[in-house]
């Protein structure tokens, strides 16, 4: 009999249940909306009939479920207490890992959402190779997530890895944690729209300019930048200086083996990385810049499902 495990990511707009072997191969997935407004006793009822289905799923294909890994956005404790999470309102003061512990009888582990997609890139992707690395997820917003010799560094709260949520402008543009200037303001795809937006308002020429300011996407942004639009490239170029800002500070400090960059902004890696490496090389010591490899995301949307799969096999 094969163990397998219960993998789970609990987005703002989907909920990803997968039956996922030892081996980092997805099995079975399904996915329904997330559906958080309809309240939290709602949300634990389909939660957890997911979970029933893929643990008779995965026992009539003759594995063994040995665990349950989840990933949720948001600053969770080390035992799984939900402190906060801006997409999960409903969810915060609980403690998820309890809850599914208890209604499914199965060992849990809750993990923030970028802590997974860094620990499934350890595990089965691009951080392999590495001891010590720092996983920058650019989407919406900006994620991280710390591994340190080998080890994923939750920090003595659970809350460690915000590096999304550095400084890298002192009076820089108000921030939703609170703070002024974080590395999200400028590096994740919300920021690079609002300052493509501000930009084509200050009458900057671009191909942009003839779609109308609601429609414009990052996406957008990067095909433009993709074709030569100059004025979609320079977006680009200035997330990379400023991820290179905290790229800088993080090599300095740590003297990471690498950065690895996933997320939907992260398929301009080619714009990024030139001012990234820039950026680093101009404010890092020679030898912690040089020893920092700029690397993109091996496995994408499936990478915090299969870290939630390795903790949940590991048991820890
Ligand atoms: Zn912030």
């Amino acid at each position: 009999m094969e163990n397998v495990c219960i993998a789970i990511d609990i987005g703002g707009t989907n909920l990803r249940l997968c039956l996922v072997d030892g081996a980092g191969r997805v099995l079975f997935r399904e996915r329904q909306p997330t559906d958080i407004d309809r309240g939290r006793d709602d949300f634990l009822g389909r939660l957890c009939s997911g979970i029933a289905r893929l643990k008779r799923k995965g026992a009539a294909e003759g594995g063994r479920v040995v665990g349950i890994g989840v990933g949720v956005p948001g600053l969770i404790s080390n035992e799984g207490l939900v402190y906060s999470s801006v997409n999960l309102r409903p969810l915060e003061g609980l403690n998820l890992r309890q809850q599914i512990s208890e209604t499914m009888e199965l060992p849990s582990f809750i993990v923030n959402d970028a802590n997974a997609w860094a620990w499934g890139e350890k595990c089965f992707g691009a951080g392999k190779g590495m001891a010590s690395f720092l996983m920058l997820t650019l989407g919406t917003g900006v994620g991280s997530g710390l591994v340190l010799n080998d080890r994923l560094w939750t920090g003595i709260d659970g809350v460690a890895g915000e590096f999304g949520h550095a400084t890298v402008e002192p009076a820089g543009r108000p921030c939703r944690c609170g703070n002024h200037g974080c590395l999200e303001q400028y590096a994740s795809a919300n920021a690079i729209v609002s300052a493509t937006l501000e930009a084509l308002h200050k009458g900057g020429d671009s191909c942009l300019s003839a779609t109308s300011p609601m429609e414009i996407t990052s996406a957008m942004i990067a095909d433009a930048a993709a074709k030569g639009d100059a004025l979609a490239r320079s977006m680009f170029d200035e997330a990379g200086r400023y991820l290179g800002i905290a790229a800088a500070a993080a090599a300095n400090m740590l003297n990471l083996e690498g950065i690895i960059l996933g997320g939907g902004v992260a398929a301009s890696f080619g714009l990024l990385v030139e001012a990234m490496r820039r950026e680093v090389v101009a404010r890092a010591f020679p030898i912690p810049a040089r020893r920092l490899r700029i690397i993109r995301s091996e496995l994408g949307d499936d990478a915090g499902i299969l870290g939630a799969a390795a903790m949940a096999m590991a048991g820890n």
